[in-house]
């Protein structure tokens, strides 16, 4: 049994401040709870906490979660209640212990809402305080260390629950080591015989590696040392058991095919241009495999992991694998969350400055979403283990992309050009849609067109952030010319309000405009444009700013005395119809806006509207009886007025209304009659009874005023049977 002082020496080392007291009264208190009690094999249960603070201690972690370690098992398995940890140990480590009892809580859910559950609740701690799914961690991987001594049946659940969840979360959190000596236990027990068939194989190989590693890893430092590439060690690997098992499995593939079964490792002094130097050097002395460098230094993994890695072939024709870290790059790629965790006093939990785990916060709130536990594994099982796809040029060139990419990631990938001009790809010979997700091996087709222009919806369909960004960056340049022509559009308007040229104004020159621009904090007069365009400031005020005050009391008395001595401002005089969208409405004193009617209320001709200014959508028109402006209100900028247009409407608009009828037979043909009686066309019509025994008539009418809409309406109330008619929302 490992000694508590061996223990106590290995916090110490790290850690020369930390309380070793600590430690040794949660010893005596542990060894004092769990007397009597056994292990499976036979020992004491005393061996079973030692052993998970002694892997808290070489993770190198302080004297709180290694004396957790030894307290975990206590409120659960023994008498103890957790206010008693608090009472001698403090907030701190009962508030771990807590976590920890937490995670352990068995429901009588079924097995797999039961995985879902603890998954849940392993996440949850993460975010509350990442030390206690250390601690677990710890706890499962002496659980799965003398695993040997459980029934066959409870062996195969726990290590499959080891593969399913903790090997994972190792692995997100960064924790190499113990992520792959988690897997290499869990396949032991889960396929014995596969086990053992591939370790003696390996087996049989090893003086082989061995000798293959020497040669590449002396080559190394004889190379490097040539170059003057200063450098801490040069070793080589040997793939884990679990990697290669998984790899044949995939691939189905021999053992022979397995090219980076063996790997050399170089680690530098934590200076990264020591990285690249070597990488040179390992370039010339043998030929690297094109396309297969990985540069996780310059873009880090979200599990925090850095290295450089590149496949070469060796001098007798077998490819290899060369990665290159720094020291520290090397500790955080074998001890993860582990060696980063900060501590920050009060502040326990993930950080806001820890970027790199971000995926996690986001992770949380999704599993709240997701309801359905089994779903629930399966996609966070994807979500855990990002896997790349490799895709290939009808030219054979090979683009990689991660899981869910779409033919738009495989454009962009190739060249912005070819993404901005995508109009569909075609995957070996067959036409398939942008949005359809790529396979491995796919060979890919882009099918470009000179007029095609990037989509906004492709935002939902693209995954890698070079796609993503070039959508966006196209989308927002968009925006900023619409909104720009909208925003000079509004100022015009206002300035004729004023009597001032828009024109003179915007064209600079000696009139000083620019300056207006640059006291907004603007560089182009354009900006500003598109400021207003956005809904960011009102003409009237920028208009203000240019005058002065004086000068805008003096024009804007001159101009009330206009209006009341009844004169027509110029504008409203020459109000023209809109371009585009929808002819029957303009917005007061503004020419040639790009209007659309709303989709929500979709008003007809006569009915009180109002006007709302869209982000690169023009104007959309609401009826102001809609439920949605009342929303609009909270941006009063961004509300323009807008009229009907004199003149008759000359394009008819669905309007859907609903007609709550007497349960009886013909009500739809008496109202479908009176419709048509009053010269109204038809769109739809559908019948249906409701529960309280009432029927439900939805006909769509073509309709092109207020008025009109009035008449059909009192026409359809008329009809014998019907009880109510009323306007429901949307149209076409
Ligand atoms: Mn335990």
């Amino acid at each position: 049994m490992i000694r508590i002082e061996e223990i106590v020496d290995k916090v110490r080392r790290n850690h020369p401040q930390a309380d070793l007291d600590l430690l040794r009264r949660a010893y005596f208190f542990s060894a004092r709870e769990h007397r009597g009690q056994t292990r499976a094999s036979g020992e004491p249960y005393l061996v079973h906490p030692l052993e998970v603070a002694n892997i808290l201690a070489e993770m190198r972690l302080d004297e709180v979660p290694v004396a957790t370690g030894l307290l975990h098992d206590v409120v659960e398995d023994t008498l103890v209640e957790a206010e008693a940890i608090r009472q001698y140990f403090g907030d701190e480590i009962a508030h771990l212990v807590e976590g920890l009892t937490k995670i352990a809580q068995i429901s009588n859910a079924s097995r797999e809402e039961q995985q879902a559950e603890n998954f849940r609740k392993m996440l949850l701690a993460m975010v509350d305080d990442v030390r206690i799914v250390l601690i677990k961690l710890a706890d499962r991987l002496h659980n799965m260390r003398t695993l040997s001594y459980l029934k066959p049946e409870k062996r195969q659940r726990i290590a499959q629950e080891t593969l399913d969840i903790y090997a994972p979360i190792a692995h997100r959190l960064g924790m190499g080591r113990l992520r792959g000596e988690l897997e290499d236990l869990a396949l032991q027990h889960l396929h014995p015989d596969e086990y053992r068939a591939l370790a003696a194989q390996l087996e049989a190989r090893r003086a082989e590696h061995e000798a293959f590693l020497k040669m590449v890893t002396s080559r190394i430092e004889e190379k490097l040392h040539e170059a003057e590439v200063p450098v801490t060690s040069v070793e080589g690997r040997i793939k884990r058991l679990y990697s290669v098992w998984k790899k044949l499995k995939l691939q189905k593939i021999e053992l022979d095919q397995v090219y980076d079964l063996v790997a050399a490792r170089i680690v530098t002094p934590n200076e990264v241009r020591h990285c690249y130097a070597a990488l040179g050097v390992v370039h010339n002395t043998w030929l690297p495999v094109p396309g297969r460098i990985k540069d996780w230094i310059a873009t880090p993994r979200d599990n925090l992991y850095r290295s450089l890695h590149t496949s070469v072939i060796g001098s007798e024709g077998q490819p290899f694998e060369v990665q290159i870290r720094t020291e520290e790059m090397h500790r955080i790629a074998e001890e993860g969350v582990a060696a980063h965790w900060k501590y920050k006093e009060g502040n326990r939990g993930t950080h806001d400055d820890d970027e790199a785990f971000n995926w996690l916060r986001s992770l949380v709130e999704w599993t709240q979403e997701v309801k359905d536990s089994r779903d629930f594994l399966e996609s966070i099982k994807l979500d855990l283990y990002p896997k790349d796809v490799y895709a290939f040029t009808p030219m054979g060139r090979v683009i990689q992309l991660p899981r869910g990419a779409t033919p738009v990631d495989f454009a962009y990938a190739i060249h912005s050009q070819v993404g901005h001009t995508c109009t569909g790809a075609r995957i070996h010979g067959r036409i398939v849609p942008l949005r359809a997700p790529l396979q491995n091996g796919d060979v890919v087709e882009i099918l470009t067109s000179p007029n095609a222009h990037p989509s906004r919806d492709w935002l939902n369909f693209s995954v890698t952030s070079r796609a993503r960004n070039r959508v966006r960056h196209w989308v927002a340049e968009q925006q900023r010319a619409e909104s720009m022509e909208i925003g000079r559009k509004l100022f015009e308007k206002e300035a004729a309000r004023f009597q001032l040229s828009a024109k003179k104004l915007l064209s600079d020159g000696d009139t000083g405009f620019k300056r207006v621009a640059s006291d907004y904090g603007y560089g182009r007069v354009d900006d500003l444009m598109a400021a207003i365009g956005y809904g960011k400031l009102v003409p009237r005020n920028v208009i203000a700013k240019y005058l002065g005050p004086e000068k805008f009391a003096e024009l804007e008395e001159r101009k009330e005395s206009r209006l009341r001595n009844g004169v027509r401002e110029g504008v409203q005089a020459v109000k023209r119809l809109i371009y585009a969208g929808d002819d029957s409405i303009t917005v007061r004193g503004v020419d040639d806006l790009l209007i659309t009617r709303a989709r929500c209320c979709s008003p007809v001709h006569g009915e009180g509207i109002v006007g709302y200014i869209t982000l690169g959508k023009g104007v959309a028109v609401h009826a102001d009886r809609c439920k949605n402006v009342l929303q609009l209100m909270v941006n009063p900028e961004r509300i323009v007025e807008v009229d009907w247009t004199g003149r008759a409407a000359t394009a008819a608009y669905g309007v859907k209304l609903l007609a709550i009828t007497e349960n009886r037979t013909g009500m739809i043909a008496g109202i479908t009659g009176a419709i048509s009686d009053m010269k109204t066309g038809i769109r739809d019509a559908r019948a249906a009874i409701s529960s309280d025994n009432r029927g439900r008539i939805e006909v769509t009418v073509e309709i092109f005023d207020v008025k009109h809409l009035d008449k059909v309406i009192r026409a359809i109330r008329k009809v014998p049977g019907v009880l109510d008619v009323e306007r429901m929302e949307g149209g076409a």
